[in-house]
């Protein structure tokens, strides 16, 4: 596969995930949360940083930008809808924009809630998508800019991506989504599943991303607040299911 990927902590608990074109050597860094760990990273993997592929505004995504832009020359790609936030993006997408990082293509996809203007990298043929801020395993974003209707809309155009899709998002928040997600779902097997493979991975200080589409619409509450058995469990039976998201979506932020 011409995909190469590096993934390494940035700040408390976000994530830099390095993307390499192993054909042309093209060398994407998925948001820039922090210079440092990023520069450190392309120094240890010896790959030439040509690209920012920017998800949303929000600073401990895009604090280490004009550093790497200074010293790389790299260019800025960055949502159509949030350019006016983010420094020095030379180029803007919306949602059915393709992105080049040397010959690897990514869909963009918008996914509003957490910010208005939020996008994820849908890279279809290399079975990867960076989803930023929207979905985390086991859980998913704060509705900070939209409304929770906008993230539930957003977070089912990311659970209709193939099964097979690694999932690579912006922070390392799985054992507290997972002690959340068992106080609304705790019958599910794929959860009690997860969280022993959670724990196991924390054990051994491995990240608990990438994961699969797949696993996350088993275990993943906020993916799965369309279920009857969701919704009954939560006491919400019959509700639509924008109600439900928004019920767990407020129990989580009061969690
Ligand atoms: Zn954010």
């Amino acid at each position: 596969m011409p995909a190469e990927i590096r993934l390494f902590r940035c700040l408390s608990d976000n994530y830099g995930v390095l993307l390499r074109d192993s054909e042309t050597g093209a060398t994407a860094s998925i948001d820039a949360p922090e210079a440092g760990p990023i520069e450190a990273a392309l120094k240890d993997t010896g790959w030439t940083l040509t690209d920012i592929l920017v998800t949303h505004h929000h600073a401990d995504h895009t604090q280490g930008i004009q550093a790497l832009k200074d010293k790389y020359k790299c260019r800025v790609v960055a949502p159509e809808g949030e350019k006016g936030k983010i420094p020095a993006v030379d180029e803007t997408v919306r949602e059915g924009n393709t992105v080049k990082v040397g010959r690897l293509a990514a869909d963009v996809l918008e996914t509003p809630g957490h910010t208005l203007g939020h996008i994820a990298y849908w890279f279809h043929a290399d079975k990867l998508a960076f989803v930023g801020d929207t979905l985390f395993s086991i859980g998913c974003g704060r509705v900070i800019e939209g409304t929770p209707e906008q993230m539930w809309n957003s977070l089912k155009k990311l659970r209709d991506l193939p099964d097979d899709t690694q999932i690579y998002c912006g922070h390392e928040y799985t054992l507290s989504n997972i002690k959340f997600a068992l106080s609304v779902d705790k019958n599910n097997p794929a959860l009690t599943a997860r969280k022993a493979q959670a724990l196991r991975q924390v054990e051994d200080g491995e990240p608990t991303i990438p994961v699969t589409i797949g696993e996350e619409k088993l275990a993943n509450p906020f993916l799965r607040a369309d279920l009857t058995e969701l919704a009954v469990d939560i006491g919400m039976a019959g509700k639509p299911p924008a109600d439900v998201f928004t019920e767990i979506r407020a129990r989580k932020n009061k969690f």
